[in-house]
């Protein structure tokens, strides 16, 4: 793909002059009209945000519909220059991914998504409809800034919602020029400004203030462990998107080649800073070698057990004191190319290699920790039972994702039952699991530790009932 890169730092730079009073501007006709979502006070952005439910609740489903067109038309048509600010701000990750993940934002289900359900009997009629809850408070990652925003904006517009969003510090600019391009455009067709509103120097303080406020109806959450934390101990209903640490395992049915492809294109994928990405392999030891040399062919690169020890060495440490110690993934390595990772290892590869792994055993730090590197490493299993328990334990009990390369209908059963996860992908890569290269459809934000699943408008809804007594059922006595 070809990118002025040019024409891109120009308009970065216009972006970050522009976002360095934008938060500041003094509110315009009494109210929040023209400030186009930005916005550095918390309590200013809950009101704007409140003030854009009001507007909101006055449209028709036709209007809702033109507005989160124009969401979806903005981040396909504009994703090779946004998912290029994205990429030089966040500085992780993979340019074409950063690009391509506005398109899988772009499409995840809207307003025709939308469903009531209805009662009918002897007693007449009972409808069921989906209300918003008003404004909902989002907290965004730094692996998918924009596009994270994109999903949640389509989603929770849809059902009647509006927004205010805290994103990752170090994704605060894509989301904020993200946030004011939407609302430049909806408020430019239908009149009615901040249906998203962002706070544009974000802190642990301004979430904070978002989570309590009073004119706040809604949480939702997606990140770590500590966010996830966060949220579930406020008062108010929170909808959690959490960690994963997704396990491959691989038995001796498996058709190997597709195996390795499909580990390569899930975990490569943005140099594996998706939740949903493949994180470690457990494969039985009557196919591991074969396994290995598929993976080789499949274009990935594999270090030998030195070099394996350098990179973890290099790309993991402890942290914490007491039985609070733990490993995590090194800040310097999350989301970097293969190639980086190899030079850490000792070891030049092609720049354009997306995938390095290794043969190591479960108690090598890259098996427990959720590391988001294009490292993937593969523990050899005397057995499926044993590949399936190793990769249990491995999961820590997020319940978020697992995947299966098996022709074994029984070994599928089995390991679907013992891992339990929201998303469970049979000989595929993970993406397929959210509808690439799989049936069913996306979102960036996957709710297991509170249960809504893959979220979708109906997640950011409260169910009404309306009942007519004795009449409106047209059909027999
Ligand atoms: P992170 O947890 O560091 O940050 C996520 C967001 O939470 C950021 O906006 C951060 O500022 C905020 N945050 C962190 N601690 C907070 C606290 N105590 N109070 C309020 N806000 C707080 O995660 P990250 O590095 O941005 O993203 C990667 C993590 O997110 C991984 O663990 C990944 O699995 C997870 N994730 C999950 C999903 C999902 O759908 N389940 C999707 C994407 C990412």
């Amino acid at each position: 793909m070809q990118i002025d890169e040019k024409l891109i730092r120009n308009v970065v730079e216009q972006v970050l002059t522009r976002l360095g009073t934008g938060g500041d501007v003094a509110p315009v006709g009494g109210g929040y009209q023209g400030r186009l979502g930005l916005f550095t006070d918390a309590n200013q952005a809950a009101a704007a945000a409140r003030e854009a439910f009001e507007r909101l609740s006055r449209c028709t489903l036709a209007d809702r519909k033109r507005i989160v067109d124009h969401i979806r038309r903005i981040a396909t048509d504009q994703r090779v220059e946004l998912g290029t600010m994205e990429m030089e701000e966040t500085k992780i990750g993979r340019l074409p991914h950063k690009i391509d993940k506005l398109i899988g934002a772009a499409s995840v289900p809207g307003v025709e998504f939308m469903r009531s359900e209805v009662f009918s009997g002897d007693h007449g009629l009972s409808v069921i409809e989906r209300a918003p809850f008003g404004v909902i408070c989002a907290i965004t990652p730094v692996t998918h800034s924009l596009p994270t925003i994109t999903c949640n904006a389509i989603n929770m517009i849809s059902s009647g919602n509006t927004i205010v969003f805290n994103p990752h510090p170090s994704g605060r600019r894509i989301a904020a020029e993200g946030v004011r391009r939407f609302n430049e455009a909806i408020y430019g067709d239908l009149g009615i400004d901040n249906l998203l509103c962002v706070i544009t120097e974000p802190t642990l303080e301004s979430a904070d203030i978002l989570f309590k406020h009073r004119d706040i109806n809604l949480i939702c959450v997606t990140g770590g462990a500590a966010v996830a934390r966060a949220a579930m101990q406020q008062p108010k209903r929170a909808i959690v998107a959490g960690p994963g640490n997704p396990p491959v395992v691989v038995d001796e049915t498996a058709d190997l080649d597709r195996a390795a492809r499909s580990i390569i294109l899930g975990g490569a994928y943005d140099n594996n800073l998706l939740c949903i990405a493949e994180k470690q392999v457990f494969a039985v030891d009557s196919i591991f070698d074969k396994l290995m040399a598929a993976m080789e062919r499949a274009g990935a690169v594999r270090l030998n057990a030195s070099e394996i020890q350098a990179l973890t060495k290099a790309a993991i440490s402890t942290v914490g004191e007491g039985d609070k110690k733990h490993d995590v993934a090194h800040k310097d390595f999350i989301g970097k190319d293969a190639a980086v990772l190899a030079r850490a290892a000792g070891k030049n590869i092609a720049p354009e290699t997306e995938m390095i792994f290794g043969e190591t055993d479960e108690s090598n730090p890259f098996v427990p920790v959720e590391q988001m590197m294009p490292f993937v490493p593969f523990v050899r299993c005397r057995n499926v039972d044993e590949a399936i328990e190793k990769a249990r334990i491995s999961e820590h009990g997020f319940r978020h994702t697992a995947i299966i390369h098996s022709t074994n209908v029984h070994n599928m059963t089995k390991m679907g039952k013992a891992l339990d996860t929201t998303i469970f992908v049979k000989n595929g890569a993970c993406v397929a699991g959210l509808g690439n290269g799989g049936e069913g459809y996306g979102s960036y934000s996957i709710a297991g530790p509170t249960g809504e699943g893959i979220t979708t408008p109906l997640t950011f809804t409260r169910e009404r009932r309306c009942t007519m007594v004795d009449d409106l059922r047209i059909l027999g006595k």
